[in-house]
């Protein structure tokens, strides 16, 4: 808690104004591009970063104070804040962050202000639990000791206190009987200690680090020592120990008693990494994703705000959290796709990070066994450092990787496991091991169309086919939700049976696979056949203890998973991510790729990797089955710089939206006409995006392109405002963008 003293010292400039008109600029979490001016009441003391209560028309909302007033209201007409919120005020780097992303993504500040204000309960001192026990009174007169009250009496016999909640599940019954108990003067209320966290112990040992493991760890701890802005690339293949290595950086920074960050892009996904951490440190971490309840989303952030959490492991959007001593940054599988948020506020969560270390003076490490090619140039650049870490751990040998030319060793006729792949099948199983199918794509097919007039079942919301999956009969849309029944009949010629599934999904794999390996036990694993974050962990877990012989995956199962008995990785369309034209469409085959076989032969025995593809000549193909990441990433990044491409050049997209097609039409032609136009920018489109059609809306493209030094905002600034936007229509700015659909 603030002392009196400290929100009185001299230097805060609030203090410079005269007394009696006192103002200040709250920030709210809303679609607003500047904070309002407020009149500070008397006897209130405010100082930039703190939390307030302030009216905002008919109702009142949290606010951040985010500097002296500027007048251009007179006092008289100024509304006064509310109250200010007892907590650590937002520290100033935070605040300076917020502006600064805000500037950088072309994102309203309020609106970057609501990822980091989310919870707003979370400002309110937490109530205290309040426990009930037994008093020892006898029940009064006319009380009836029924059933349900003797039940709960019972369950208090032993003297503890308990809550009204946890009383009604253990004796079965409402929380209405407590409290009639409670009435009856039989039981006292007492109050329960907050519950203090467990904290991660920095000194606990870790595992004997091999001589590079050791070499690594120490300079990274030296640059937590060091207490000052460092980029760090851990670079080395899976299973080299990076996850070991940072540790001892978390240790180094606990040990300072300042707070972690650990960005991971899937943390739904990270059961492992959460045991693993618990065991190294001897306490979980806190953790920050979408699947928590509101109250652990709320003592998390305040617990953070005010310092008691130390290690906070989360999605992207944990960076935003107002850490009150943030002293290091861990970004893990820092190449991964998942770190760019594509929904207003676009922005790319390892990018922002690597910004709030720099503005906090704190070291960040960026971890990946193939780095993004814009870290990696900026590692051979110095930019950044890189840390180096060469072999597997143990000695373990990387997977083999082998080709499997589909045009010559062709699957039988509605079939997709190549003849050699087959037989690898039949062999890892006779020896017992295990084997995973991998295809990027949920459900049984992912194009329908009649045999009889050619018709292809599309969504009516996007610009899409919709995808059978047949474990519920379904046709989806991936991309805006649609689930309709299959039609018994073509829509379009309304004759029957004539529906045919075109190419495979999951699902259909998994059929081959019952086809082939009828005793074998199969499963797939996909975010929709997967109930939730539980039944990943739990399918994890049958497959680290080898309950599943044949596993037939998409992404999800990709991850850092560690499965020691997989020795066998058959990737069914290798070429599937090759198509579309997309900027890093070799550089993401090739991490995917490399991250899907990394899951073979972690254990004692050797893994092989088959990957199927039609282009085996490919350059991304080649640099797989050689092993030579170096090599690959050299010849795109030629051909970016060739191209002045990212990250030798800049991009920002503009996507122009609306349910109405001709006026986002006009709009877009709008825009192109009043396109910057130099000898050093480019600007393609207006073009109709890919999905042209997007949840009912109308979507155009337009791409700028230019070099590196230009500044884009304010280049994108000045365009927009030259041209007059109707209600109807959006124009979202992504800089720096990694989707072109
Ligand atoms: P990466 O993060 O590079 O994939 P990990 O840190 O996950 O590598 O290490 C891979 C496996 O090897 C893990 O099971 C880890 O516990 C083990 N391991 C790595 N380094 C050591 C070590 N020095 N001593 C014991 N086990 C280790
Ligand atoms: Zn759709």
């Amino acid at each position: 808690m603030r002392t009196p003293q400290a929100s009185s010292t001299p230097s805060t400039p609030l203090d410079s104004q005269p007394p009696g008109d006192t103002r200040v600029q709250v920030l709210l979490p809303l679609p607003l591009r500047e904070p309002y001016d407020y009149r500070v009441p008397p006897g209130l003391k405010l100082q930039p970063g703190d939390y307030v209560e302030v009216p905002l028309g008919p109702r009142r909302i949290p606010g951040v104070v985010w500097g002296e007033g500027r007048g251009v209201v007179d006092s008289g007409r100024l509304r006064a804040v509310v109250r200010r919120f007892d907590l650590s005020p937002m520290p100033e780097v935070q605040r300076r962050f917020i502006d600064w992303v805000a500037n950088y993504t072309m994102t309203m500040p309020g609106l970057v202000l609501k990822m980091a204000v989310s919870v707003p309960t979370a400002l309110e001192p937490p109530r205290p639990d309040i426990a009930y026990r037994r008093n020892g009174s006898p029940p009064p007169p006319g009380f009836k000791l029924t059933e349900a009250r003797r039940r709960l009496l019972a369950r208090l016999d032993d003297g503890q206190a308990r809550t009204a909640a946890e009383l009604a599940e253990a004796a079965g019954c409402g929380v209405a009987v407590v409290r009639g108990l409670v009435e009856a003067g039989m039981l006292e209320p007492v109050m329960l200690p907050p519950t203090r966290l467990p904290r991660p112990e920095w000194s606990q040992p870790g595992p004997i680090l091999s001589s590079d493991q050791q070499a690594a760890a120490d300079a990274l701890r030296l640059r937590v020592a060091a207490r000052a802005y460092a980029t760090v690339l851990l670079d080395g293949v899976t299973g080299s120990g990076k996850t070991e290595v940072y540790y001892e950086a978390i240790a180094a920074c606990l040990e300072q008693g300042r707070q972690v960050l650990v960005l991971l892009p899937e943390i739904a996904l990270s059961a492992q990494w959460l045991a693993r951490f618990a065991r190294r440190f001897g306490a979980p971490p806190a953790e920050w994703h979408s699947d928590l309840t509101a109250a652990v989303r709320r003592d998390t952030w305040r617990a953070v705000a005010q310092g008691e959490v130390r290690v906070l492991v989360g999605a992207r959007s944990a960076l935003f959290l107002p850490y009150k001593d943030l002293g290091l940054i861990i970004v893990d599988e820092e190449h991964d796709a998942a770190y760019k948020q594509e929904e207003s506020p676009i922005y790319q969560a390892r990018d922002m990070a690597v910004v709030r270390a720099h503005q906090g003076g704190v070291p960040i490490v960026l971890v990946s066994a193939t780095p993004a090619l814009e870290t990696q140039v900026n590692a051979d650049s110095n930019r950044y450092s890189r840390i180096h870490l060469p072999g597997r751990h143990g000695g373990a040998m990387l997977p083999d990787v082998k080709l499997i030319d589909l045009r010559i060793d062709r699957p039988p006729s509605r079939h997709w496991l190549a003849p050699s792949l087959r037989k690898a099948l039949t062999e890892a199983l006779a020896q017992g091991e295990q084997a995973m199918l991998f295809l990027n794509r949920r459900g049984y097919a992912p194009l329908t169309l009649c045999r009889a007039c050619g018709h292809r079942l599309q969504c009516p919301n996007c610009t899409a086919w919709l995808v059978e999956h047949r474990h519920n009969r379904t046709l989806q849309c991936h991309h805006c939700g649609l689930g309709q029944p299959l039609p018994k009949a073509c829509p379009n010629c309304l004759e029957t049976g004539t529906l045919a599934a075109c190419g495979p999904g999951v699902e259909r794999i998994a059929e081959e696979v019952t086809e082939l390996f009828p005793e074998a036990r199969a499963a797939i694993m996909a975010s929709d056949t997967l109930s939730g974050p539980r039944a990943i962990q739990e399918m994890i877990r049958q497959i680290a203890d080898h309950e599943l012989d044949i596993i037939i995956g998409t992404q999800v199962m990709a991850k850092g998973h560690h499965f020691p008995m997989l020795t066998l990785v058959g990737v069914v369309d290798a070429d599937l991510g090759l198509t579309g034209g997309d900027l890093r469409a070799g550089e993401r085959t090739y991490q995917l790729l490399h991250q899907v076989a990394g899951r073979a032969g972690r254990g004692e025995r050797p893994g092989t990797v088959y990957l199927q593809t039609c282009m085996p000549e490919y350059p991304v193909m080649q640099a797989l089955a050689a092993g030579d990441r170096d090599g690959f990433y050299q010849l795109e990044a030629e051909m970016r710089q060739e191209a002045a491409m990212p990250p030798f050049g800049r991009l920002a997209a503009l996507i122009v939206s609306g349910t109405d097609q001709a006026l986002v039409e006009r709009a877009a032609m709008a825009l192109g006409r009043a396109a910057p136009r130099s000898d050093t920018v480019t600007i393609l489109g207006p073009a109709p995006a890919p999905l042209a059609l997007l949840r009912g809306r109308h979507r155009r493209r337009l791409l700028l392109k230019a070099p590196r030094s230009t500044p884009v905002q304010a280049l994108i600034t000045q365009w927009l405002e030259q041209v007059e936007i109707p209600p109807a229509v959006r124009v979202q700015v992504d800089i720096d963008p990694y989707s072109f659909l």
